[in-house]
């Protein structure tokens, strides 16, 4: 239910005084097909420093492509991508590199199913960081414990639960210290009881200060959690206002209707 007027997040920390961008992502005029079909057709859209923007719309309009441009995981046909400033779009961007500044969230776990969840939290620090095994071992305990996973360590996946597989997802992107967390339908594919476990671990990291950009079905979350909502729409981004516009007094035809239909 989205009813009544919930208690607003805290505000996000100013950005510091000669701190770099203050917007931490940005899009321009960003365009996509798949083929000759067009997916993304032109959309523009700013995340601050430190502020959670959440991305809502329906099935098929885009919002997972968006998310996956972000991280290259897509590139798009023309327009830019920008985090902490720099364009990831610009041709010899260093695709590793941008995506361990980027950490991403997927419906599915994406769990390595023979590792141990420490082994699947270090593994990329090693990898990808070359952190040292003590060092990476001590991130991944810490970032583990953000998430409320203690003593699970030495666990499969599949002996969690599918909520806490996905707190592990969680730690393992927040293990690289990435500058943005990206969530595509994080709840998606979890039992209703699991969802809140998952929903407050990214609240918490919304209320620390963790710049994100979640694609969601969670209105309520949105709504108290989001400093700003969009509304994707065939590809392009109908509205974008702060949550008590956006769910109070949509301007668009559109929006009224999808909300009529999801709350
Ligand atoms: P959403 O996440 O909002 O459901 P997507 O970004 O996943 O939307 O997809 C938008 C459209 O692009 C859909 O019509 C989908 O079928 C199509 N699409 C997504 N990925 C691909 C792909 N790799 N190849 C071809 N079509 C795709
Ligand atoms: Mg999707």
């Amino acid at each position: 239910s989205t009813s009544g007027s919930p208690a607003k997040s805290a505000a996000p920390p100013a950005p510091e005084a000669g701190h770099r961008s203050p917007t931490a992502v940005r899009f321009e005029d960003v365009r996509k097909s798949y083929g000759a079909t067009p997916v993304l057709r032109g959309v523009g859209l700013e995340v601050a420093g430190g502020t959670t923007t959440c991305v809502i719309g329906p099935s098929g309009s885009g919002k997972s492509t968006l998310l996956r441009c972000a991280n290259l995981l897509e590139v798009p046909d023309s327009g830019r991508v920008l985090i902490g400033g720099e364009a990831i779009t610009a041709p010899g961007a260093d695709v590793d590199r941008i995506r361990t500044r980027v950490g991403m969230v997927f419906q599915r776990f994406h769990l390595f199913p023979h590792h141990t969840v420490l082994d699947n939290v270090t593994l990329a620090l090693r990898q990808v960081l070359g952190t040292p095994r003590e060092k990476a071992v001590e991130i991944a305990r810490s970032r583990l414990a953000e998430v409320g996973l203690t003593g699970v360590e030495d666990r499969r996946p599949h002996q969690l639960s599918g909520g806490q597989q996905q707190r592990v997802a969680i730690a393992r992107s927040l293990a690289m210290d990435p500058e943005v967390m990206l969530f595509d339908e994080a709840t998606s594919a979890l039992d209703p009881e699991l969802v809140k476990g998952v929903l407050a671990v990214m609240r918490d990291l919304a209320g620390r200060g963790m710049t994100m950009l979640v694609v969601t079905h969670e209105m309520r979350f949105a709504r108290e959690v989001a400093h700003q909502v969009a509304f994707l729409d065939g590809g392009r981004l109908l509205e974008t206002a702060p949550p008590e516009q956006f769910f109070d007094a949509p301007r668009s035809e559109r929006l009224r209707g999808f909300l009529d239909q999801v709350l």
